[in-house]
């Protein structure tokens, strides 16, 4: 296909009845599929075929859904264009010669350009949000602990959640409601209705934001593209005469939120990633008799260059005599941020940003850059280090790139980040 949304097209039918019936599903290939390979974009795993369905993809397939394939991604989620691929990059389908966003880009690539009805991403620090937001879909970050991560490939799992990715906010509220709920397969899933939610998220989809009062933190508005601030100005208008109101909130921690997630996001890669060996996982670079220097090989061979940045980042900030001065650090900015959106959003019902402070970059513009492509992800990241819900929401454009806005809501509260975005749409 044109934009290269897809690693492997595939057809995986599912149950003959359900609620995704007659829809078809395009899932991030780091999401395994039973007997289709899921490479996660790296050469490493360029012939992986899992043997087993992730929780997601096995209720995908009861509630009626046919898989359409796997999608493009950033190797192993680490990125913001989806041009880390070890498949070459994808190209918006909004946005000609731009990039999708990343890491989720082949998912957002493939509902935009119409080749699957609806997609399943990964959000570790905004890769469904900022695709979402780049190629003019809806996406939606869960609260952690919403929806299994049992069968996701992980890169830095206390912060990342799969979820929906759909051109309507209520078909990514339909989708939502398939994947969400406890899993017995993975013990840090929780029971939304325990905790002071329920399942029905599309119903949610009404447009009515009379008596909604917005938090805006401004930290996370003034530092924007004047054309998204604008865009984002717009859309505040637009709730306001639907009857919403709004306040500015201050979130002093979010200063520091791109530098304690890349810690923390780097230190639990560097782990999570000692999997891929050439033995246990990966291919091998062929075994010549001593241990080390295969490991190495394998890993010399099979990991991109922005992969290994992040392994070395990410074992200097766990070694010995370091840990205390970055990784500990790092959780206590951490902490520090969760408090700072608890405080904001016990005087509002939602909180408001731009997705993403950029529009979509041109392609090969930002992968020289990688500080530059870090900073990018300064609105999203500090979600996930809250773990609470968010979604990104079509807002309009500035100069022919898609905008996009994102509501972030308290634990378990998708509804209300699911009702505020699609008054918009
Ligand atoms: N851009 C962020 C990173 O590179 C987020 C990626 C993600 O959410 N998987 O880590």
């Amino acid at each position: 296909m044109s934009h290269n949304a897809y690693i492997t097209e595939t057809t995986i039918e599912g149950a003959d009845d359900g609620p995704l019936a007659g829809r078809t599903v395009a899932v991030k290939d780091n999401i395994s599929t039973a007997d289709v390979r899921t490479t996660c974009g790296s050469a490493m795993l360029d012939d992986y075929v899992p043997p087993y369905d992730a929780t997601v993809v096995s209720r995908l397939k009861d509630a009626g859904a046919t898989i359409a394939g796997k999608t493009n991604m950033d190797e192993f989620g680490m990125g913001t264009t989806t041009e880390t691929s070890a498949f070459g990059p994808t190209e918006n389908p909004a946005a000609e010669g731009r990039v999708p966003g990343g890491s989720s880009g082949g998912s957002a690539a493939a509902v935009a350009a119409g080749e699957a009805d609806l997609a399943l991403g990964s959000d570790t620090g905004g890769s469904i949000r900022c695709p979402a937001a780049f190629c003019g879909v809806v996406g939606i970050k869960p609260t952690y602990g919403l929806v299994s991560r049992y069968g996701l490939v992980a890169y830095a799992n206390s912060l990342e959640q799969i979820g929906p990715i759909a051109p309507s906010v209520e078909e990514a509220a339909e989708l939502l409601e398939v994947i969400a709920g406890p899993d017995e397969h993975d013990g840090t899933t929780r029971d939304a209705a325990e905790n002071g939610g329920n399942y029905d998220y599309a119903a949610a989809a009404d447009g009515d934001v009379d008596g909604l009062e917005i938090g805006i933190p401004t930290e996370l508005v003034d530092d924007a593209d004047e054309g998204v601030t604008e865009v984002f100005w717009d859309a505040i208008a637009d709730l306001e005469s639907k009857g919403a109101s709004y306040h500015e909130v201050e979130l002093p921690s979010v200063e520091h939120a791109v530098e304690a997630y890349y810690v923390i996001a780097m230190s639990e890669a560097s782990s999570n990633l000692a999997r891929f060996d050439g033995v246990r996982y990966g291919n091998s670079g062929g075994y010549d008799g001593n241990w080390n220097e295969t490991f190495a090989k394998a890993r010399e061979e099979g990991f991109g260059e922005e992969v290994k940045r992040r392994i070395l980042l990410g074992t200097y900030a766990l070694s010995a005599g370091y840990h205390d001065k970055y990784y500990k650090k790092a959780q206590d900015a951490r902490a520090w941020v969760k408090q700072d959106f608890d405080e904001a959003l016990s005087e509002a019902d939602v909180l408001a940003s731009p997705t993403m402070p950029v529009p979509p970059m041109k392609l090969g513009e930002s992968l020289d850059d990688p500080l530059k492509m870090y900073l990018a992800d300064a609105n999203t990241v500090p979600i996930n280090l809250a773990n609470l819900p968010a979604i990104s929401v079509p807002a309009g454009e500035t100069e022919d790139l898609p905008v996009g806005l994102q509501f972030v809501g308290p634990a378990f509260g998708e509804q209300q980040i699911i009702r505020a975005a699609s008054a918009l749409a």
